[in-house]
């Protein structure tokens, strides 16, 4: 998702609170930054915000940080926080390229990605969100048992994602290729932005959740 660049979003973000600035300086401290020391869990990729700000609404036990690469969403996001105001909820505005240059060893408990980008090329396949080498970053931070939970209606990259949960010797705990159709997994189910869009199409939404130990 990528909206046309909205003018004075780089300097909006830049004086948010709502942002971690320099999230590197963080990488350990969560808990500090938080004040407390709830889990942690993470969505890669929130777009404007909806999924993650709703959790943070209903689980004031959870810590919450959103990941965005482009300032032009982030914004939406941080305008709804402005509104919310949850303490459970920060934002970073960085490409998940770099995650473990932010999280600590068994910093966080839990993954969200939804609808990522399918960078449906076979060159771009380690630029996917599910892919191997993401796998292999997400191990540096999660704790043993942390999850990564996974939607989207891209039936090749869900396909893709389940092979590479399997390579990467993760336990794949729960799967369904048609979420809203599916009483056990769609129980408490938050809707994300492209969900709601795609799922009005009539198009099935896939899940899965793995664990990084098997
Ligand atoms: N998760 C939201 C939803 O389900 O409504 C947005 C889905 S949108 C298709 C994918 C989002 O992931 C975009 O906002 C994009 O900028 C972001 N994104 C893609 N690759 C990313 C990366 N490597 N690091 C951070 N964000 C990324």
């Amino acid at each position: 998702m990528r909206l046309r660049n909205i003018k004075g979003s780089r300097e909006t973000i830049g004086a948010s609170d709502f942002v971690v600035h320099e999230a590197e300086q963080q990488k350990g401290r969560w808990s500090e930054l938080f004040g407390n020391d709830h889990p942690i869990h993470v969505e890669i990729g929130m777009g404007k915000g909806k999924f993650i700000s709703e959790l943070a609404g209903l689980h004031p036990e959870i810590n919450y940080i959103g990941i965005e690469k482009y300032s032009s969403v982030l914004v939406r996001a941080i305008e709804k926080q402005s509104e919310l105001l949850y303490p459970n909820l920060k934002f970073i505005r960085m490409d998940a390229e770099y995650i473990t240059g932010v999280f600590a060893p068994d910093e966080v408990e839990r993954i969200y990605l939804n609808f990522s980008d399918p960078w449906p090329k076979d060159r771009h396949a380690r630029r996917r969100l599910t892919s191997r080498e993401f796998l292999a970053r997400y191990e540096q931070f999660l704790i043993p048992d942390g999850r990564l939970e996974f939607k989207t209606d891209n039936r090749d990259l869900f396909e893709f994602s389940l092979e590479e949960v399997e390579a990467a010797g993760w336990k794949l705990l729960a799967c369904t290729r048609d979420l809203h159709r599916d009483p056990e997994l769609c129980r408490d189910n938050v809707m994300t932005e492209y969900e709601e869009r795609f799922s009005s199409m009539g198009n099935p939404i896939h899940k899965l959740i793995a664990c990084r130990i098997g």
